[in-house]
């Protein structure tokens, strides 16, 4: 097998479209420079459409935790109030963030699969004035939901002075994000996942509520300060240096995201959750979420006991050089998850579940070679 031809089915890091990947090869340029301060500008005005915002789009160098921790830190003081909605595992890592902070938190938690519903949510508040910021994860990666984040945010706002902080890192640039509209405060995501470039990019976008806050409050951070980077980019930069190859790269990215245009990267990542649905249900393989909240770039699936998701993934890999992800936490071993996001179209869909029914077969599973495919295939010819 070719090593470089290893294919990456993973919720992120996703593929580097080898354009994106030329371009981070560029030679290095000053940070202070005019030219990256220019690009720079220039590239988080770009990065606007797909927070679904009128305001400034921070970058930042570090993983996407980074930017969920940066939320927390500048909008709350220890001993504060957050309400986090916890459908998985970085729901989960929101609300420790708060936690090792001294924040006072409040989970409202549901089963791993499931997603939080408005109603859920209001009857949470509802008891709940304090609460002074409420944490949401759009795609909770770890079990494949799409939490309904405009909906939420409705009842945010309805039920309460709180901020609605979203961490949409596994989604954002793949699905619709319309903060200013939806009345979302803060919006993170990082780079390596529907952005389809290396981890080490994380943007943030505030809003003027979310500002207000900030501006009253001391940040618990100091790399994190929200107010040193809101002074930098009025001068175009960062306070810190800046990841220079990875903005090479994010402006390649804007590129290509602005040829295909939002709305057809939506549907295609629509077209793409559906396919990998129908597939799985042609294989008879439950699928962890519900289709009202199926994620658009990942899908988990939970085999019970008919195979061992672990088996499986081992003999994609080796057998097929395919790469899809485990499960997290107490799902362990129990389920695998295939990510279709990014650099990523219908046909590779058919790939990697053609691979997975001739992997099921040779670990013993009941598969029928081609079922899956079919399905998919079929899902797919409504939509050519
Ligand atoms: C990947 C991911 C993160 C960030 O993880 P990092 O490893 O810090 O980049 C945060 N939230 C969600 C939902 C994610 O999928």
């Amino acid at each position: 097998m070719f090593a470089d031809k290893m294919i990456l089915r993973i919720p992120g890091p996703t593929p580097i479209p080898p354009r994106v990947q030329q371009a981070m090869n560029q030679p290095m340029i000053g940070h202070r420079s005019g030219q990256f301060s220019d690009l720079f500008a220039s590239t988080a005005e770009r990065l606007r459409p797909y927070f679904g915002t009128s305001g400034d789009v921070f970058i930042l160098a570090g993983s996407g935790t980074s930017a969920l921790e940066m939320s927390v830190v500048n909008t709350l003081q220890p001993g504060e109030e957050a309400a986090v909605l916890v459908s998985g595992a970085f729901g989960e890592r929101f609300a420790k963030i708060c936690e090792r902070y001294g924040i006072v938190v409040h989970r409202l938690e549901v089963p791993w699969g499931e997603a939080v519903t408005a109603e859920k949510l209001a009857t949470f508040l509802a008891d709940k004035p304090s609460v002074q910021a409420v944490f949401a994860t759009y795609c909770e990666t770890s079990t494949g939901v799409q939490n309904p984040i405009r909906e939420l945010a409705q009842v945010v706002r309805e039920k309460s002075d709180a901020l609605f902080i979203v961490d949409a890192v596994s989604c954002l640039g793949a699905v619709a994000c319309e903060m200013d509209e939806w009345g979302v405060d803060i919006v993170v995501t990082g780079s390596q996942k529907a952005f389809m470039l290396p981890t080490g990019l994380a943007f943030l976008a505030a809003s003027k509520r979310a500002w207000e806050v900030i501006d009253r409050k001391k940040p618990l951070a100091f790399y994190l300060d929200l107010k040193a980077y809101r002074k930098s980019f009025a001068d175009k930069t960062t306070p810190y240096t800046p990841a220079v190859s990875l903005v090479f790269g994010l402006a390649e990215v804007c590129n290509m995201l602005e040829e295909e245009g939002l709305p057809a990267i939506i549907k295609r990542h629509e077209l793409m959750r559906d396919m990998t649905r129908a597939a799985m249900r042609a294989l008879n393989i439950p699928l962890m979420a519900q289709d009202e909240f199926a994620a658009a770039t990942v899908t988990s699936c939970h085999p019970q006991d008919a195979f061992d998701p672990e088996q499986l993934r081992k003999v994609l890999k080796n057998h097929h050089n395919i790469v899809i992800a485990g499960g997290q936490q107490h799902l362990k071993g129990k389920i695998f998850r295939i990510g279709h996001m990014g650099y990523c179209e219908p046909l590779d869909v058919l790939q990697v579940v053609a691979a997975i029914e001739l992997s099921l077969r040779q670990i013993g599973a009941p598969a029928e070679l081609g079922a899956g495919v079919k399905a998919a295939q079929e899902v797919l010819l409504t939509h050519v």
